[in-house]
């Protein structure tokens, strides 16, 4: 069986105005690691894409760990502790931030979030969407406190706003304005992003993969679109090495981004293996183009592992 272990964010650091930036120290990760080694044994990346067959029906535990969303703090602070501990593992990472220059709208969530303070991202609300849909009912507002327990009331009714209240649209819409006036893209690109020598470094070991374009749900595009976003980090990735050992996680990874035709486009453009974010183990019975994977909070070592 394999056992798949998920990252985003790594740094020594979390702390800011408006905390919306979570994930793990260097120190963490390194706990992680050794906390893992003690239920499984890791695999290579030519194991993993070569013989995956055999790891999945092996009773034994094999490990993995993955990187979602290509962040330079990921090579520069994980990967010597992995190299240290003769680890390999997967980085995915999304061509758009390389090629186009530009900022994902997941991590533009994550900046302004952060950073601005709730009462002005609430009037920016006001001033970018039609009004009936920014107020919470009574009843939502009931809901938003219970979802919300750690936060208090004024955080927990714009988090509502923002994640289950406003239209895709308006959000990316709101996002968008405060984050051209706060933040200077190039300058969150250069400093969120892999460099190309870094990128390159990752290629030549096999180390790439694809997170797609632009970190779209696929579930929710056309064909067309879907096919799109996939070819191009997938040729991304092939100018700096010819991988025939294409990986592929899928953004969000939900049921939802990871439905029909996905899975089947993914493989008709060459990839052997795919992620999505359904937490488990995989065993026999897996589907290679959607494997399960764990955040890394929920196996041992992590923040809400329960032993
Ligand atoms: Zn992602």
């Amino acid at each position: 069986m394999l056992t798949v272990c998920n990252f985003h964010y790594i740094r020594t650091n979390f702390e800011k105005p408006y905390p919306s930036i979570f994930g793990v120290t260097p120190i963490e990760f390194d706990n992680q690691i050794k906390e893992l080694k003690k239920i499984g044994e890791f695999i290579s990346i030519d194991q993993l894409v070569n013989n995956i067959d055999e790891i999945l029906v092996d009773t034994k535990n094999h490990l993995l760990i993955t990187f979602d969303d290509g962040l330079k703090e990921q090579f520069e602070l994980a990967l010597p502790i992995l190299e240290k501990n003769n680890i390999e593992a997967l980085f995915f990472i999304n061509s758009m931030n390389y090629i186009e220059k530009k900022v994902s709208m997941v991590h533009k969530i994550h900046l302004v979030r952060s950073e601005i303070n709730p009462n002005t991202i609430l009037s920016e609300v006001n001033k970018v969407c039609a009004i009936e849909r920014n107020e919470l009912t009574s009843d939502e507002m009931i809901k938003a406190v219970k979802h919300y327990r750690y936060d208090d009331q004024q955080s927990a009714h714009l988090k509502y706003l923002l994640n289950f209240k406003l239209p895709k649209k308006d959000l990316e819409l709101v996002i968008n304005s405060l984050f051209e006036t706060y933040f200077n893209e190039e300058e969150v690109v250069n400093s969120l992003y892999m460099t190309n020598n870094q990128l390159n470094y990752l290629a030549q070991k096999q180390m790439l993969g694809n997170h797609t374009h632009s970190h779209l749900a696929l579930g929710l595009l056309n064909e067309v679109q879907i096919e799109s976003e996939i070819f191009k980090t997938k040729s991304f990735i092939q100018s700096f090495q010819k991988n025939t050992n294409l990986a592929i996680s899928y953004p969000y990874g939900s049921e939802e981004a990871c439905q029909d035709p996905v899975t089947e486009i993914a493989k008709q453009l060459g990839h052997k293996i795919g992620f999505s974010m359904e937490r488990g183990t995989n065993d026999k019975t897996a589907n290679k183009l959607l494997l399960k994977r764990y955040s890394s909070n929920d196996l041992p070592g992590g923040k809400n592992y329960i032993e």
